[in-house]
């Protein structure tokens, strides 16, 4: 049977299968067939000579926003033109408009796209009137049953707990805690200024994430060394990640936990309206390029990005990696040498000598050059500038 596409002459690296060397790879159907130095083109309608680039499995970005309605969502078009061929929605709805937000955007985004349900009934909704200052918002039963009604595409309970929740402290985490139980799925926990990031790490169970670990805000978990709550937490299976945002990476937070060895689980963008533009410019690849800066090995950066998140969501029987027979996801991509400035949530800079650019994005079989689908952005408003403001 001939291949209906093949990636000719490129670096594969796929960490689940120990590769890291030039070779072809086969793809027929929305499967991939087969990885080989030299393989068989012939009959093949779509050959594509790869060669000085890097391969790898299509990344896998644990956290993001893909509904627009509400003032962060963006357009999830944004993910194949960067690489992304998995993202996951970290609580943009509630149970309330999740139904909604199925049909419309989940079933038809051009990237696969699953969810995080918020515990407040209409998920976020704006960056001045934050979704869990009342605590009447936060829904365990209604949020497990809409959780137990999407199966395989509601993948867990999202909270955010910071200045949204007001002086409620970890109310709105226990209760999320409990639509998680209800529902066996597990809880993604948002941190930021203010919150109790040691009460939170003790409450964690083994498979629950806690997002923006190197948040830099006050980021009581990283002081002049990790906490012991944190390495007890990792030590019972919780995940961490990174969720960079326009308000949650700090270099100098990031720095001081790799000199302790601490390093995230799985990176990602938190990528939303008032992440994408200017000053920051978040994608998947300007994250991973950051972990390059700060010393991480690209293998590594591969492996958080691909088989790392995809056994966070249970699926890494389907993605994640280049093993024949999984979906065939694949990200092509350059790492350019020069003299490349980096920048932090709090606008700091720090030099690095290698980016990650994307050239292509194949899913479920489907080429697309990189950057090559239109992404729609929804219009910015005067109050808009206080979240910019609010940056650094
Ligand atoms: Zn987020």
């Amino acid at each position: 049977m001939p291949f209906d596409l093949v990636l000719t002459g490129g670096r594969v690296i796929d960490p689940t299968q120990g590769l890291n060397a030039e070779m072809d790879i086969g793809i027929a159907g929305d499967r991939i067939a087969q990885l080989g130095p030299r393989l068989d083109t012939a009959g093949c309608p779509d050959v594509r000579e790869v060669s000085g680039l890097c391969v790898c499995a299509g990344l896998v970005d644990l956290h993001g926003h893909w509904y627009e309605g509400n003032l962060y969502g963006i357009d999830p078009a944004l993910c194949i033109n960067t690489g992304v061929t998995t993202a996951v929605d970290a609580g943009s709805t509630g149970y309330a408009n999740f139904p909604e937000f199925s049909r419309t955007v989940l079933d038809s985004a051009p990237a696969e796209v699953l969810a995080f349900v918020h515990i407040s009934f209409m998920g976020l909704h704006a960056p001045y009137a934050e979704e869990l200052l009342d605590l009447r918002y936060a829904r365990p039963v209604e949020t497990a049953q809409v959780i137990a009604a999407h199966p395989g595409r509601a993948v867990g309970v999202k909270v955010r707990v910071g200045s949204m929740t007001g002086n409620h402290g970890i109310a709105a985490l226990e209760q999320a805690l409990a639509a998680a139980r209800d529902a066996s799925v597990p809880i993604m926990v948002h941190i930021s200024r203010g919150a109790p990031e040691a009460e939170i790490l003790c409450r964690l169970r083994s498979g629950d994430i806690l997002t923006h670990c190197f948040h830099g805000r006050d980021n009581r978990m990283i002081t002049e060394a990790v906490i012991p709550e944190a390495l007890e937490a990792r030590e019972r299976g919780v995940w961490f990640d990174v969720g960079h945002g326009c308000g949650s990476f700090s270099w100098d937070a990031a720095r001081r936990a790799f000199e302790h060895h601490f390093y995230p689980d799985a990176i990602s963008t938190d990528l939303h309206r008032y992440a994408a533009p200017e000053p920051l410019c978040v994608t998947l690849p300007a994250v991973m390029s950051k972990m390059l800066c700060l010393g991480m090995s690209l293998e590594d950066t591969i492996l958080k990005t691909t088989l790392t998140p995809a056994r966070i969501l249970k699926r890494d029987e389907e993605i994640g990696s280049l093993r024949p027979g999984s979906r065939a996801d694949v990200f092509v991509f350059d790492v350019e040498s020069g003299d490349f400035a980096f920048t932090d949530t709090h606008l700091k800079v720090r030099k690095g000598d290698r980016k990650i650019v994307p050239r292509l994005t194949v899913r479920g079989g489907a080429a697309h050059l990189a950057g090559s689908l239109p992404v729609r952005f929804r219009p910015l408003y005067d109050s808009d500038a206080e979240v910019f403001r609010a940056i650094g």
